[in-house]
C-alpha cells in the first residue's frame, strides 16, 4: 500500500520567524502522528489558505499557476507571503519521496498559526497521497443542481472582506452545498449569483461549449481563477477553438452543446443533468481534454 507523505515547513514565509532558526527549510514527518496543535487558527477558524495540485507521471501539474494563486490568496487574507521557493522545493521533495502512482495529489496548507503564541508565525505543510478514482465521473458524467450563492457577481470587487476568489480553508459552506446536492440525488453543484449568473462549483469551475467555442464565467465575479480551466482553454485554442470569459446564465447551461465542472485532481467531469433534467455529454471531447490534462508537461 502506498503511504502518504507529509512535509512540515520550518519557515513557510520569509516575512515571519522560522519555527526553528537552525533547522532545514522543511522536514519529512510521520503523517499519522499529530503535527498541528488544537490552537492553530487553521483548525479553530479555518483561517488559512490551500492549494490542491494534481501529480501525474511524477510531475506537479500547473505548479507555477498554483504557487502564484497561493500567493494571491495569502495577500487577500493578509497572511505572511509564502516563500514560494521553499514551497516549490518541498513539493518536489514530496513527489520524490512518494511512490510513483498514476494519479496522486498534493495539498499545500498555510495557516495563520497558533493563536496567542506571540510570534505571528504561520503554520505550513505539504501533504501528498494517491488520488481517488474518478473514472466514472469523467466517463459517465455528473448530475448537478444549481444553488444560489447569496452574492451578486460584484462581490469580489465590492465586498473584499468576504474573500470570494481566495482559496481559503473555510470550506464548510462548500461542503454543505455538496450535502445539499446529495440530499437532492445529485453529485455536485453550480452556484448562481443573486443577479442570475453561473459562478462555479464548490470545488470546480464551469465551462460551457457552444459549437466551436468554450465559455467560462469571468474570474472577477467572486470565483476562483481555475488552473484547470486555464489549461483547457490554452489546449482548446491550440486545437483552433475559440474561448471566452463571459457571464452565462442557467438557461445558457441548458442550451450549451456540452458542459463540464473542471478542477485539479478530478479534471473534467461532464455535466449529464441539471436540476434533474438530462442533458447530452460530449464523451469524445471530454476524453481528449482529460488525456491532455493527465499528460501535460507544465
Ligand atoms: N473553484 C473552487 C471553489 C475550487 O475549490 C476549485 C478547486 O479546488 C476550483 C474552482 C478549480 O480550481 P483548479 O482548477 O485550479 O483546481
Amino acid at each position: 500500500m502506498t503511504s502518504p507523505v507529509l512535509l512540515m515547513l520550518n519557515r513557510p514565509s520569509h516575512e515571519a520567524e522560522a519555527h526553528e532558526p537552525a533547522a532545514a527549510p522543511f522536514t519529512s514527518v510521520d503523517p499519522s502522528a499529530a503535527q498541528v496543535t488544537v490552537r492553530d487558527l487553521g483548525v479553530t477558524r479555518g483561517d488559512g489558505i490551500f492549494e490542491s495540485i494534481s501529480v501525474s507521471g511524477g510531475r506537479a501539474q500547473a505548479l507555477e499557476p498554483h504557487l502564484a494563486r497561493f500567493a494571491v490568496s495569502a495577500r487577500m487574507l493578509q497572511l505572511p507571503a509564502p516563500d514560494l521557493d521553499v514551497w516549490r522545493e518541498a513539493i518536489l521533495a514530496a513527489i520524490d519521496e512518494h511512490d510513483d502512482v498514476p494519479e496522486s495529489y498534493i495539498k499545500t496548507v498555510l495557516t495563520r498559526g497558533v493563536e496567542g503564541d506571540g510570534h505571528g508565525r504561520p503554520t505550513g505543510w505539504v501533504y501528498m497521497e494517491p488520488s481517488a478514482d474518478f473514472t466514472q465521473a469523467r466517463a459517465e458524467g455528473i448530475r448537478v443542481i444549481t444553488l444560489s450563492r447569496g452574492y451578486a457577481t460584484t462581490v469580489e470587487r465590492e465586498l473584499a472582506w468576504l474573500l470570494q476568489g481566495a482559496k481559503t480553508l473555510s470550506y464548510a459552506v462548500n461542503k454543505a452545498a455538496g450535502r445539499e446536492a446529495a440530499a437532492r440525488g445529485a453529485d455536485d453543484v453550480i452556484f448562481v449569483s443573486t443577479d442570475g449568473y453561473l459562478l462555479e462549483g464548490p470545488t470546480a469551475n464551469v465551462i460551457l461549449r457552444f459549437g466551436n467555442r468554450l465559455v467560462t464565467p469571468p474570474t472577477d465575479t467572486g470565483i476562483l481563477a481555475g488552473t484547470t480551466q486555464a489549461d483547457i482553454f490554452a489546449h482548446a485554442e491550440e486545437l483552433g477553438m475559440d474561448t471566452a470569459y463571459e457571464l452565462v446564465t442557467p438557461d445558457d447551461l441548458r442550451a450549451a452543446d456540452a458542459a463540464w465542472l473542471v478542477s485539479s485532481v478530478r479534471h473534467a467531469a461532464p455535466v449529464r443533468s441539471v436540476d434533474g433534467d438530462d442533458r447530452p455529454i460530449d464523451a469524445e471531447f471530454t476524453k481528449a481534454i482529460n488525456t491532455h490534462l493527465l499528460t501535460r508537461r507544465n
